[in-house]
């Protein structure tokens, strides 16, 4: 653990063959001011304000954009950059123009099989890296989810630090 400061990732390109979720920390955590001992009540006001922290559709347009830096790759075929767009049918939906299959930037990653609106994924990743980190119970309060589903996504996001 000494190694890996939380919150703040060594700004490495982004390398092709890894999760793209542990690169999504960067570009609010640079910009953060230093955190703060105390994190519920004060670190919503700025940060979260973010448009990608409350709008489903900034918030799959950023991780697309951080996952797919040369265009939506599908996961089915790997055809880079050549797709229907489906959003009118769910957002952030595709269809590969090679394979016909369907995809979303979610597939392969922690979120796949994830009810939860990636918009609260992005709070929660940076909510849990950032500073001290929230824990599960201060996470359920934050993000008005259950207490099992941040529990749920504490451990994910903790596993991903820890693999990393
Ligand atoms: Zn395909």
């Amino acid at each position: 653990m000494s190694r890996h400061q939380r919150g703040v990732r060594p700004q490495s390109p982004a390398m092709k063959d890894e999760p793209f979720a542990r690169n999504i920390t960067p570009p609010v955590a640079r910009t953060a001011p230093p955190p703060q001992q105390s994190r519920i009540g004060t670190v919503d006001s700025g940060i979260l304000s973010q448009r990608c922290f409350a709008d489903e559709r900034d918030a799959i347009r950023y991780v697309e954009a951080v996952a797919w830096p040369d265009g939506p790759v599908c996961p089915h075929c790997g055809t880079v950059g050549k797709y229907y767009d489906l959003s009118n049918t769910r957002l952030g939906l595709k269809k590969c123009a090679a394979c016909r299959k369907q995809f979303t930037v979610r597939i392969g990653t922690i979120f796949q099989s994830s009810p939860i609106p990636l918009y609260k994924w992005l709070q929660a990743i940076y909510l849990v890296h950032a500073g001290d980190g929230l824990n599960a119970h201060q996470l359920h309060r934050t993000l008005e989810v259950t207490y099992k589903t941040a529990w749920h996504m504490v451990r994910k996001l903790r596993a991903l630090t820890v693999a990393h």
